[in-house]
């Protein structure tokens, strides 16, 4: 397996090895975790950082060192959790299920049975977001428009696509498809090179802000009779509300379709260091959620079970069985 050798050796400090057993950790001190994330102005980056300040808080008593890297999104966090070069990520409910199946943008690498759930986070909208001056207020006027659908590797533009295709569309629907990366798109929409832009992302997120200060964009209705049975057909979608007030010159709750964001890892990571992540999370709740405001409505006993396809890893369970959660 090709990984680099900076990988490897992240990989090999975590206790893990590439081949299925499991390899000691050379001392507590000496475990590294990286968790996988996504763009710098959405939601998974600022939830892998408030996730390692907590775990990094008790350093001293379990020896695990959390940090987060920022990535291209939940199909590139999954694909990197198979082949051993992250040991936790934040990865959208849609695409975990996908992963762990082995279908759709997991079609060609096949299922990962290794893969594991820690728990559920905030809900994720799917968000359209389009300049004012576009003519846009609902999904099917993106027809014929230029619409960023998400640098492969992101979950939005899997999502984008299981949305398209249960409509029949092709990237050739729209006149420009962009495949930028969700930290580049707000200023795109507001450079006017393309009129709408797609994040399946948590809300309040610093991308949708810069959308709608930097210039005048307004969120899109994504919701008619073809989402709705999306919704019936498919058991990770469900509908969903984007507040209005959030944005500016946003007042009206927008009706769409969304997942969860989740936290996962891989059977090969030790129960031992997914026990104390989890521990770290659970026992300082209160100062978790007031980390991101996506995090306020998070409810413990919803987290441990809701939004997860891929079996919880047995150090997660251990510690939820321990506190009466399951
Ligand atoms: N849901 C997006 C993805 O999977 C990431 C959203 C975020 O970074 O908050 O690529």
């Amino acid at each position: 397996m090709a990984l680099s050798r900076t990988l490897m050796l992240a990989v090999v400090a975590a206790g893990i090895s590439l081949g299925g057993a499991l390899v000691p950790a050379q001392s507590e001190a000496n475990t590294f975790v990286t968790i996988g994330t996504g763009g710098v102005t959405g939601v998974y980056y600022p939830t892998g950082g408030a996730i390692c300040r907590l775990v990094n808080r008790g350093r001293a008593e379990h020896g695990i060192r959390c940090s987060v890297e920022s990535t291209g999104g939940s199909v590139y966090n999954l694909t990197t959790i198979k082949s051993g070069g992250l040991a936790l990520a934040v990865a959208q409910s849609d695409a975990q299920y996908h992963a762990y199946h082995g279908s759709e943008a997991f079609a060609d690498q096949g299922a990962n049975p290794d893969l594991r759930s820690i728990f559920s986070l905030h809900a994720e909208p799917f968000t359209v977001v389009a300049r004012s001056d576009a003519g846009i207020t609902e999904f099917d006027q993106l027809k014929g428009k230029r619409v960023n659908i998400g640098n492969p590797g992101s979950g939005q533009r899997a999502t984008i696509e299981a949305l398209m295709e249960s409509r029949g569309w092709t990237v050739s629907d729209f006149s420009e498809a962009l495949e930028l990366r969700a930290a580049e798109q707000s200023s795109a929409l507001c450079d006017d090179r393309i009129d709408a832009m797609v994040y399946v992302v948590g809300h309040p997120s610093g991308a949708i802000q810069e959308a709608t200060t930097t210039c005048s964009s307004r969120l899109v209705n994504v919701m008619d009779p073809g989402v709705e049975q999306l919704i019936k057909d498919r058991s990770y979608f469900r509908k969903a509300t984007i507040p209005g007030g959030m944005y500016r010159g946003n007042d009206e709750d927008v009706t769409t379709f969304g997942v969860a964001a989740t936290l996962v890892t891989s059977a090969r990571v030790p129960d031992d260091v997914v026990y104390e992540i989890v521990k770290a999370v659970f026992e300082n709740f209160e100062a978790f959620t007031r980390l991101h405001p996506a995090f306020e409505n998070l409810k413990k006993e919803e987290m441990v079970k809701d939004a997860l396809s891929a079996p919880l890893h047995p150090g997660a369970e251990q510690y939820y069985r321990e506190v009466g959660l399951l």
